[in-house]
């Protein structure tokens, strides 16, 4: 049996220090906004830790950065590792972060030990996967599978600056954007390693977890119309009050959700607006967001369809109207199996035991999934907390994440 590869703890630990200095706030985040200045300085040391890896690296008109080590075979499509560095605003050090820095590791141990493998590596740093500056993320990852449009590039920041301007400003060409599309062809797996940004594995106390699919969000808004009035002068028995409606309708949301306690359907009412909004007056009409997701489509759907069940019901029985828009109905992903199983023969390897999970949030990988198969990789992080200056992943569980990386690719790259 060969000698197990080791990836080497303090150097990763002092890139994420050395990251965390780009863009540092007060609060002791991070604000690294897709395109600006902090984001372009956090790019010019992946490339230069990339360079120093032995990759060759160029920068997409997406403004995605991509490090390249050829693999024996000419011919052979690419093993793909990639995550990103841009923040929300006021952000932790960790989110996408991990996955640059491990990737990066990898293909150094794999230049290191020089390695002669069949198969190209790719580590790649996704141009604004956060989506705070243009309201629209996964930027450069759909761009990569040919799914970014007009519409993404005329977006503007809060200064009026559209995203085509931006990638101009760093001499990236936006006219060259279908350029940037990669073919199922060119590509074998895409692997991505992220922290959870939830509780699981710190409930569990492990260090890492392998992503068996991606819950895709469904949002909808939910309208709730009835009858305003004097909150003093109409009589109970005479109201129809949208606020009640909607109280009974949040909690048979719950309910709905809670019902198969196996399940893993998530239900969140986040946001709500009565309207006019008074302190003595019986609303008009109330509002709110549903944020409703599962693994399993078919679990999701009929979960969706027993929400829309409730509302009916509950306005009919209180003599109200409502309305249901859907503004985003994504579909879950599944991560390949192979890959899974891959993913779990490189935990036995270096001795780690890594449960399977589902992901509650949606990813880089989520994306690339559109052109070829993918895995997702999850390391623990403390209390669950992220997009926050507390978000926190302890070294020696990064280091487990990477080694599992490490293997897996390898595995993928060989043949
Ligand atoms: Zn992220």
């Amino acid at each position: 049996m060969r000698q197990l590869l080791k990836v080497n703890q303090q150097r990763m630990l002092q890139r994420i220090k050395e990251l965390s200095q780009i863009g540092k706030t007060k609060q002791g985040g991070v604000t690294r906004k897709a395109l600006t200045a902090e984001d372009q300085a956090g790019l010019e040391l992946v490339k230069k830790w990339m360079v120093e890896a032995g990759l060759t690296v160029r920068t997409d008109h997406a403004g995605n950065v991509i490090g390249r080590r050829e693999g024996t075979d000419p011919n052979a499509p690419a093993v793909l590792i990639g995550s990103h560095i841009d923040t929300v605003p006021n952000g932790g050090n960790f989110d996408g972060t991990v996955g640059v820095i491990g990737g990066i590791e990898v293909a150094t141990i794999i230049v290191e030990e020089n390695l002669q493998l069949a198969h190209p590596l790719e580590i790649i740093s996704f141009s604004d996967e956060e989506g705070t500056r243009f309201q629209g993320g996964l930027f450069g990852s759909r761009a990569m599978v040919g799914k970014a449009t007009e519409k993404d590039l005329q977006a503007k920041d809060e200064n009026g600056i559209t995203r085509s301007e931006a990638l101009k400003n760093v001499q990236l060409d936006p006219d060259l954007l279908a350029t940037v599309k990669r073919t199922t062809e060119q590509v074998k797996v895409f692997l991505e390693m992220h922290i959870e940004q939830g509780p699981y594995l710190q409930s569990v106390n492990k260090p890492v977890g392998i992503v068996t699919g991606i819950a895709g969000p469904s949002w909808l808004s939910i309208k709730i119309q009835g009858q305003s009035g004097h909150a003093g002068t109409v009589p109970m028995s005479l109201r129809n009050d949208p606020m009640g409606g909607a109280t009974e309708i949040i909690q048979a949301i719950e309910a709905i959700a809670t019902k198969d306690r196996s399940a893993v359907t998530v239900a969140t009412v986040g946001k709500i607006e009565a309207f006019p909004n008074g302190t003595n007056v019986i609303p008009e009409y109330v509002k709110f967001t549903l944020d409703l997701r599962d693994i399993d489509l078919k679990r999701r759907d009929d979960a969706l369809h027993d929400v829309k069940n409730a509302v009916n019901q509950i306005c009919e029985k209180r003599g109200l109207t409502y309305d249901i828009t859907e503004h985003l109905i994504q579909d879950p992903i599944q991560c390949a199996d192979h890959i899974i199983q891959a993913m779990r023969k490189a935990g036995e390897t270096i001795g780690v035991e890594a449960p399977l999970m589902i992901s509650g949030a949606g990813h880089d990988a989520m994306i690339m999934s559109e052109i070829t198969d993918i895995g997702l990789l999850f390391v623990r992080c403390k209390d669950g907390i992220s997009h926050n200056p507390n978000e926190w992943a302890e070294i020696e569980d990064i280091e487990i994440g990477t080694s599992l990386l490490l293997e897996t690719t390898l595995n993928y790259m060989k043949s």
